[in-house]
Parts: C-alpha cells; structure tokens; sequence
C-alpha cells in the first residue's frame, strides 16, 4: 500500500483560515469513467477538475491518497490501525481531518476510528458518494464541500466537532451511531438512537449540545484490535448446529449477540447451556437488539432474564457496527476479566446512552 501526497492550491492567504487533510481511501465517491466506458479509481491530484469549487476555500487542503483505493467492502481492521496512525502522524499540522470512503462500511469503520483516537479534539468526517464524483449527478462534491466546511469549523479557536463522524446527505452523524440505511437514494446513512451533531441547509446548524466536549487529555492512538469475534444473529428455528458452530469456532473471544426486540432471545435449555458454556470458556457476549430504534433492557422479559443471570452483558441501545468494533477494541486491551465486562457495559466515545 501506498500514501500518495498532493496540496490543493486554493485561494488560500498566507494565514489561512483552517488546514484539513483529506485521506481518499476508495469507494464509489473517487470512481471515473476510462475511455471504454468502465469505472476506475479517480487520480485526486485532480480533484480540482472535478470539484472547482474548493480553489474559492480559504483553507489550505492537502489530499493523501491510498494506493491501490480500496473498496470499503474490502476493510480490515488492518486499515483502520493504519488510518488512525495516519490522522495521528499528521495530528499536529491540520485543524480537521475529511475521510474519503466507500459507503458500504463506513458506519464500521468510523466506529473503530472512534475507538482507536482517544481524547480526540480536532475533528475527523468521514464521507463518500453513492454516485461517483465522475457523475454529472454526483453527490460526492456536495457532501465533500460541507464535509471540508464542518472540518474547517472553530468556536473560540476550538474544532466545534471534536469527534469521529459522518456526514452523508445533509446530516452530521456521530461516527458511532451511524448505519447505512439506503443503497439507492443519497440519504445513506441515519443515527441510531442519537441526535444528530449538525444538519446543513442554507446554513450549517450545529447542535452543540448533542457533541461531545473537548477532552482534557492529549490525543492517544490505540494500535491494536482484536479480530476473534463474531456476529450471531438470533432467528426463530435457529439450531444448536448454527449456534454451536459460531460459538466453538477456534479462537473465538467475543461475540455480538443480535436478539430481538428488548435484548430476548428463546429460552431453549439447549441455547441456554450453548451460552453458559462459552461463557464460562472465557468468551464475552455483548447482547444487542436487532430493532433499528432498540434497546437492550435485559431482565425486562423472562426470555432475557436467563442471559443477565448468566453473564450476557447488555449492550444498551448500541448499533451493531459500534459493537463488534468495540469488541475488537475492549478485547484488545487484554484487561482482566471484570474490568473488560465493565468497559463493554460503559460508555467510551458516545457510543451508548446509558
Ligand atoms: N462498494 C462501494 C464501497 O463501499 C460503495 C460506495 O462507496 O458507496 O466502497
């Protein structure tokens, strides 16, 4: 992999207002059409040409891009230990980081970078396109200008935004609450079970009160996620077959388990004792609703009282994609026992409203 480095010549002055890096990672928003008619990944040394508007910005702008582009369907965790380090190696000479990014996972990815970046106070946004930026009808140009604008933004000399976060059509959404709820319309993304940071019309509006304040430490980057986990989602007529075979894969260290409604699952002695027993090999189980709006509430129900006895840990009203990530980033710690359970129960970035 290759970071390719361009500066943007915008109007610029010597003191300019703000500087933002852009890291293009790939996806629909950088694709072009060749002299044969096929989608390719955009060269953003050339962004001008496809996006002139920026020359008027105050703001000194410099794109890095990676090389080869990766569809965000592709995404390890591999690139997002590498895009944090990125953010953290540039931290000190840029007011706010713009990620480019494939639509398909940006909700995950924006959710681990949430994660790895503790005490961040300089903005990073995540955005993208459902229709290329090589499109007449593309929206990558709108959501990149106001994503570099929201970037640029300070109050008393302070980021307004301090936060991971995506702005997709319009709406700035805190990067943890984030899903992707449409594949053919430009409202892509919505916040689960939060209010949104900031919504662009005629002006930007900033709702100061729904993003997170300005944390007291230095920026820390975490360099480590752990990738033994899994996603079991709870179905009616599910078998001990389906279930034994994630729960006793080898390796495994933590799952998100998707239950319905309140955080319930069936009371089957068969399940029951599946769970007990990777509990009780040392594997964590982060229960999460499968409702969009839902909330884990175990103990509510008796179908949800055997797992809050047993040691299920409830996952509040957590997005998916905030789980397995915070997983991946809890488990990665290697912490004793009682402090990880406490830490996948508490809020670390936004990510839960307890
Ligand atoms: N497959 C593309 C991606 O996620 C879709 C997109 O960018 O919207 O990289």
């Amino acid at each position: 992999m290759d970071v390719v480095k361009t500066n943007i010549d915008t109007a610029a002055p010597a003191h300019a207002e703000a500087s933002i890096l852009i890291i293009y990672t790939g996806g629909t928003v950088g694709m072009v059409y060749d002299e044969k008619h096929h989608l390719v990944p955009f060269n953003f040394s050339q962004i001008l040409q496809k996006v002139p508007e920026l020359s008027n910005f105050k703001y000194m702008l410099t794109v890095l891009s990676i090389e080869p582009a990766i569809d965000s369907s592709n995404v390890a965790p591999s690139d997002w230990l590498m895009l944090a380090n990125l953010i953290r190696d540039n931290y000190a000479d840029y007011d706010g980081f713009v990620v480019l990014h494939g639509t398909d996972t940006m909700a995950y990815s924006a959710s681990a970078l949430s994660y790895l970046l503790e005490n961040l106070e300089k903005p990073v946004i995540f955005t993208g396109a459902q229709v290329p930026i090589g499109r007449t009808r593309t929206d990558a140009r709108a959501n990149l200008i106001s994503a570099l604008q929201i970037a640029a933004t300070k109050v008393n000399g302070k980021s307004i935004v301090p936060e991971v976060c995506i702005y997709f059509h319009n709406l700035l959404i805190r990067g943890n609450r984030a899903k992707k709820v449409e594949s053919r319309h430009f409202n892509a993304f919505k916040s689960e079970n939060y209010p949104l940071l900031a919504k662009a019309g005629i002006s930007i509006d900033f709702y100061e009160s729904a993003i997170l304040p300005h944390p007291e430490k230095p920026l820390h980057v975490h360099q480590q996620l752990d990738d033994n986990v899994a996603i079991l989602k709870l179905f009616p007529g599910i078998t001990p077959q389906v279930m034994r075979s994630v729960l006793e894969a080898p390796g495994l260290r933590g799952i998100v388990l998707e239950t319905f409604g309140a955080g319930n699952a069936p009371t089957a002695g068969w399940l029951l004792e599946l769970l007990e027993d990777a509990i009780s090999r040392g594997i964590y189980i982060l229960n999460v609703s499968q409702c969009d709006e839902g909330r884990v509430d175990q103990g509510r129900y008796e179908t949800s009282k055997f797992l809050l006895n047993m040691g299920v840990i409830g996952g509040d009203d957590i997005t998916t994609e905030a789980a397995i990530t915070k997983l991946m980033f809890v488990l990665a710690l290697d912490l004793p026992a009682t402090q990880t359970r406490e830490m996948l129960a508490s809020n670390l970035r936004g990510e839960i409203s307890i």
